[in-house]
């Protein structure tokens, strides 16, 4: 995705937490905001204004792409079109001051600084207490475990290089830095990665036993089923957490009117998402308990090579790889229950599989989603690549084996780092990469065979 250079003015007034609220009167800003698309650097504009205590009266120049040549005579323009090409963003205030006769340039630091490290401290408390979201859960649960979200065995350990390791998304700040603002990948002992405090130790011994003890066999709807539960619980388990966060720091910048206007979006999103999974979450929990696997859905694809990577996610899918709009999640109606799709890696006797599965309520979205997938196999596009392009823009729960890792180009590496910060910016307006040119020709996957239980599809 090109990144471009928007500008942008808006007329703003101080709030009362503004520092220099008792000497301006109004101001107008001008921005420049590096980004993917208009919309995007509209909200990234109006969100850092706000942040820094003031008030938006009005968009008076809408984002438009400029480039150096239209700011040849005006330096101030010019320095600020460099400093937003470096850092993503730069802000000039001009501000009218109170007695009207006086023009001048202010640069404001926001009344509020976020304590961020305290919120992250406070959501780790929170998944180190860990529960158990078995539906048979009771006071019998003491024993809290790290579950894996991916299988340690099988999953993790053939991808894994000889000390246990893969690599994975770096939560390291300083990566982020060192990494010209993108994301990084770190190597992780495999012991550390995509754990979740979701389930006690009997009951995830008994539960997931069936996958955990033998290989994927390509058409079993019980193992199916436990992948899809497994990925479904600790997306669960994590979105409880999130919100409890952003409830925790709501209380805390409720003077801020930027911040609390975005903390307020995040509860709302996630109380959104939560009210789907646990609608989603006791469908599946009367699957479990009335062993109604062939309820699900699925369509494996499956290689015998080794594999180089391991996930496991959910998602509600928003747009088919045609890049149609196949469900509108920003329909807010808490009452409105989202269709969701679970996608894993599971080791074979032979290789690994690729599956992708749902419940039957789920159809409606699915559906039309594996039908545009397999529409675009049709027009020859390559189902390695969409595949891979899939989870890495769904899913921050992914690892690579390292020997495969390193065997990447510097460019290819890059790339792969690039395409996952785009997608985690929360203010990106496209959705629809899977059509997006890109991530091409470096997972290399080689399917021998396609399973699926979908009688209605051709
Ligand atoms: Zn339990």
């Amino acid at each position: 995705m090109i990144e471009n250079i928007y500008y942008m003015v808006f007329a703003v007034l101080p709030t009362v937490q503004n520092q220099e609220f008792d000497n301006i009167e109004s101001a107008m800003v001008s921005c420049w905001i590096k980004s993917t698309d208009a919309q995007s650097s509209y909200i990234t504009a109006s969100f850092f204004i706000e942040k820094s205590d003031w008030e938006i009266v009005e968009n008076t120049q809408k984002p438009i792409v400029v480039n150096e040549e239209n700011f040849i005579d005006k330096e101030i323009g010019l320095k600020n079109f460099y400093i937003a090409q470096k850092e993503k963003m730069s802000f000039l205030y001009l501000a009218v001051s109170k007695d009207g006769k006086t023009e001048k340039k202010v640069n404001l630091k926001s009344s509020y600084k976020l304590n961020m490290s305290n919120f992250l401290q406070k959501l780790n408390d929170i998944s180190e207490e860990g529960r158990c979201l078995h539906y048979q859960a009771d006071n019998r649960c003491n024993e809290i475990i790290n579950a894996h979200s991916i299988q340690h065995k099988g999953v993790l350990s053939n991808i894994a290089n000889e000390k246990n390791e893969i690599y994975a998304l770096s939560k390291n700040t300083g990566d982020f830095k060192k990494n010209d603002g993108n994301i990084g990948f770190r190597r992780y002992p495999i012991s550390k990665f995509s754990i979740f405090r979701g389930f006690c130790k009997n009951h995830d011994n008994d539960l997931f036993k069936p996958i955990d003890t033998s290989y994927f066999k390509y058409t079993d709807e019980q193992q199916i089923f436990l992948y899809a539960y497994r990925s479904l619980s600790k997306e669960l388990f994590d979105k409880e957490n999130a919100l409890n966060m952003y409830i925790n720091i709501l209380e805390d910048v409720k003077e801020n009117i930027g911040l609390s206007k975005n903390i307020s979006s995040h509860i709302r999103g996630t109380e959104n998402s939560l009210h789907s999974l646990n609608v989603h979450k006791k469908i599946y929990d009367h699957v479990l308990e009335n062993e109604t696997y062939n309820d699900m859905r699925y369509v494996s694809f499956n290689s015998m090579d080794e594999s180089i990577m391991a996930f496991s996610n959910i998602l509600y899918p928003d747009f088919d790889f045609m890049g149609n709009l196949i469900q509108n999640l920003s329909n807010t109606n808490i009452e409105n229950t989202f269709d969701l799709i679970t996608f894993c890696s599971a080791p074979t006797k032979n290789g690994w599989s690729f599956i992708f599965s749902w419940h039957k309520s789920s159809d409606n979205s699915c559906l039309a989603f594996i039908q545009s997938l397999k529409e675009m196999m049709k027009k020859g596009y390559s189902l390695s690549d969409l595949l891979f392009k899939f989870v890495l823009l769904n899913s921050e729960n992914f690892a690579f084996s390292p020997a495969w890792w390193k065997s990447l180009s510097a460019d290819k590496q890059k790339e792969i780092s690039q395409s996952v910060t785009n997608m985690m910016q929360p203010t990106l307006a496209i959705r629809q990469y899977y059509l997006y040119n890109g991530l091409e020709n470096i997972s290399n996957w080689n399917f021998d065979k396609i399973n699926d239980n979908l009688t209605v599809l051709k």
